[in-house]
């Protein structure tokens, strides 16, 4: 590819909205531009490294026994209400009427277009499993759209799903899906590791997510110091056993708190440890408001609480809200004295304190030495609050440890949650229905490429590892009116080319020193400059990755690039 021919507008400033390196870099060196919050167009450098990702996980889902297919992104309104998830979707989902005012979605995903494909064209056990897939424009209208091609309003996935007539069949596609993905994301050059995404009733081997360990990733890992336990932290179960203290009760006291609205200003001001403190929370849980109550030191998981309660929706109450039940604000609000109809449940943690703090429902007061059963009740304990790191590991094997992810793929088994609702059947060996058993996995593809351009980059620009690169070779010849310095880049353009390698040649008549810098920007492995030496039959090749620099005859460049293979 000729510069000259192609779009690559790079920039020198640092783009004032954009954040993280991916998207900084994906910009400046000329990769991608926006178009709306959230919606980008893939210039030729980043089209060209979608294709790679694509090949990769084309490569590995063929091998898994997967099938591509194209089911269409737009999306009848009717499918959706069959699964139910025309309601429960919510506003993520990109509603559309076309001129006949008939309703349509713009796929978010799309378990419902293939379960009713499936449903329609396959009717017997003898025809399954059936993993299918595709690589295709995804719509979510994003709360936060952010971080470039990390979290896009319109993205690229690889979604697959898998048909089944049992269990096992499932574990066992699942299993091998598992291992493609692991090669998929070894093969983008990411240090990656798949966490369990959900402990709940199926025993915590039902999804993994595949997380890229990286700063600016919104997900956080809870690890094991010593095992190879590893869970988002949204899951992860508490397992530590707290011990009920000794301490006699003392008699409930209600002391004035003036301006202490915080556990933390709370616990100063009575000089307690925050662990002695109690947070009262209010939770709308499917419209009906919970009390829910955690130790001082400790967050509340609503996914956790959600699950718990097997709820549609939960969210935090408002304050208005809560303060129909209590007759007062957040930061006084406490479990004494509540009405005997609204739900009190608290994290396990709780029900080994004695003389507890807790606001007193009348701000600016607090109790002290509130017990439960003496003074409140509480009806249900269990595993509310979020682990924290130094939380013993929930496998038993040493201590759990935090890091950072960039959630890039995402497996699952559905079971029979989309069949069931879309009457997806099959005849099994005895002639009966059966509701056909699922799977699903997801991989973000435009994500995976902001995801490796967060990681392979320096002050410069883009480092890009060899096996995953636009381009192989930037080839500068460093003076375009110079005839000497143009016949040796063409040669080397053509041989080059001829021996398998790709090529950028910068064929553009600019400065020696803005086609440099363009090049450590885009950053290519390897470049060959064809400079004042080339009358003499010499170039140069300089690796990106390390800066080393080679001089090499032209005729030997091939050999040079082909021994730095492996060093690159
Ligand atoms: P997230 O928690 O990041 O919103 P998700 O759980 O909604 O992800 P899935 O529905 O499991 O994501 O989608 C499968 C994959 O698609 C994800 O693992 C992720 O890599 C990618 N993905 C999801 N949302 C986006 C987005 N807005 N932009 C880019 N990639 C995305
Ligand atoms: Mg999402």
């Amino acid at each position: 590819m000729k510069q000259s021919k192609t779009l690559i507008p790079t920039m020198r400033e640092v783009p004032a909205d954009a954040d993280v390196k991916s998207h900084q870099l994906l910009l400046r060196a000329g990769f991608i531009r926006q178009n709306a919050s959230g919606v980008y167009t893939y210039l030729p450098l980043g089209k060209k490294m979608l294709r790679k990702v694509e090949d990769i996980v084309r490569e590995e889902m063929d091998d898994a026994g997967a099938v591509e297919l194209l089911m269409p992104a737009l999306q009848q309104a009717e499918l959706w209400q069959e699964s139910g998830r025309w309601q429960t979707y919510g506003p993520e989902l990109m509603r559309l009427k076309d001129r006949h005012s008939r309703e349509f979605a713009l796929g978010a995903t799309h378990e419902e277009v293939i379960t009713a494909l499936v449903r329609d064209e396959v009717k017997s056990y003898k025809r399954l499993p059936l993993t299918l897939y595709q690589i295709q424009t995804k719509f979510r209208d994003e709360k936060r759209p952010r971080f470039g091609l990390l979290r896009g309003r319109e993205f690229i996935m690889k979604d697959a799903y898998s048909f089944h007539s049992s269990q096992e069949s499932l574990d066992e596609v699942y299993d091998r899906l598992f291992e493609a993905y692991s090669n998929i994301f070894q093969r983008c050059g990411l240090n990656f590791r798949a966490v369990i995404a959900d402990s709940g009733a199926m025993g915590g081997k039902d999804t993994h997510e595949f997380m890229v360990l990286s700063e600016i990733g919104e997900d956080t890992i809870a690890y094991s110091d010593t095992s190879s336990y590893a869970a988002n932290i949204e899951m992860a179960p508490v397992v530590t056993v707290y011990e009920k203290s000794n301490d006699e009760p003392k008699p409930l006291e209600k002391v004035e708190t003036p301006d202490s609205k915080t556990i933390e200003s709370v616990a100063a001001f009575l000089n307690v440890p925050a662990e002695q403190c109690v947070k009262t929370l209010v939770f709308k849980v499917d419209e009906e408001l919970v009390i829910v109550l955690a130790r001082g030191d400790h967050e509340i998981n609503d996914i956790k609480l959600k699950n718990y309660l097997d709820a549609g929706t939960v969210e935090m109450a408002t304050e208005q809200e809560a303060a129909r039940i209590f007759g007062a604000t957040f930061g006084s609000l406490g479990p004494v004295g509540v009405p005997a109809d609204v739900k009190i449940i608290a994290d396990q943690a709780v029900q080994s304190l004695t003389n507890i703090v807790c606001g007193a429902n009348e701000d600016g007061w607090h109790y002290v030495n509130a017990n439960i059963a003496r003074d409140f009740n509480i009806s249900e304990f269990a595993d509310l609050r979020f682990i924290l790191e130094g939380d013993p590991s929930p496998d038993g094997k040493g201590t759990i440890q935090f890091a950072k992810g960039i959630e890039v793929g995402h497996i699952f088994k559905l079971g029979t949650r989309y069949s069931e609702a879309m009457n997806a059947v099959y005849l099994d060996e005895n002639g009966r229905t059966q509701p056909m058993i699922m799977g699903c996995y997801g991989i973000g593809v435009s994500r995976i490429v902001a995801a490796i351009a967060e990681q392979f980059n320096d002050e410069k620009g883009f480092v890009w590892p060899a096996t995953l690169t636009p381009f192989d070779v930037h080839l500068i010849p460093v003076n375009v009116k110079d005839e000497a310095q143009v016949n040796a880049a063409n040669v080397l353009y053509d041989t080059l080319r001829q021996s398998g390698f790709s090529v950028l040649m910068d064929d553009r008549a600019e400065r020696a020193g803005v086609k440099f810098t363009d090049s450590d920007l885009i950053g290519l492995p390897v470049r060959v400059t064809v400079g004042k030496k080339a009358a003499e039959g010499i170039v140069e090749i300089k690796v990106r990755k390390t800066g080393d620099v080679i001089e090499s005859s032209v005729e030997n460049v091939i050999n040079v690039i082909h021994d730095l293979q492996g060093t690159i």
